[in-house]
């Protein structure tokens, strides 16, 4: 039946390198690629990183049960496609939703199955270097996200697993330990 995996994190943290070191380590493991209503950045791709959609499309496919779960974070929208995480699952693969801690804690109810992991910086101070080192944020935006990521952190406690992110080769090592048939 497949193994599903949500993995948060605060953003900054390496959730992303950490995916993309999985998925190309086994091709059993897919990340369900969200839809936004946020601008893309400049090295992103639409329909790998996310599906950029416009709000009206969004908020359609909301009235049309499109989405497992789907929140607004800052000013935008973010949600996980059920047929994409479906799919995956009806395959036998690992799907993984990278979602944020709300999203994740309405999930838990609805997917007990589901393995959940709680992705953490090796310190406060290597996050904040992480999070201004990406360069692709307005100060505004960094000091939102700075401080979200402090909240977040707080909720860890509720992943069945955290793990820290100090090499990307021993989280996926973990991460395939953690879903291994
Ligand atoms: P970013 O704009 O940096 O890509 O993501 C902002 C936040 O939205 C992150 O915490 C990210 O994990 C979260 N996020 C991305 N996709 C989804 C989703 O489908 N659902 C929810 N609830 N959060 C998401």
């Amino acid at each position: 039946m497949g193994r599903l995996v949500i993995l948060s994190g605060p953003s900054g943290v390496g959730k992303d390198t950490v995916i993309d070191a999985w998925t190309q380590a086994d091709p059993r493991v897919e990340r369900v690629v969200a839809r936004t209503t946020r601008e893309p950045r400049d090295h992103e791709v639409n329909g790998v990183d996310y599906v950029f959609l416009k709000p009206e499309h969004f908020l359609e496919l909301v009235e049309q049960g499109f989405f497992l779960e789907y929140k607004k974070v800052f000013e935008n929208y973010y949600g996980t496609p059920l047929v994409d995480m479906e799919r995956i699952l009806g395959e036998d693969r690992v799907a993984v939703l990278k979602i944020d801690v709300q999203g994740a804690l309405s999930v838990m109810p609805l997917r007990p199955d589901a393995v959940t992991v709680f992705l953490l910086p090796p310190s406060d101070e290597e996050l904040e270097r992480r999070i201004i080192g990406r360069n692709t944020d307005t100060p505004e935006s960094i000091a939102k996200r700075l401080g979200k990521a402090k909240d977040e952190i707080a909720q860890a406690h509720h992943y069945q697993h955290q793990i820290v992110n100090e090499d990307v080769e021993a989280v996926v090592q973990k991460l395939k330990d953690l879903t291994i048939e």
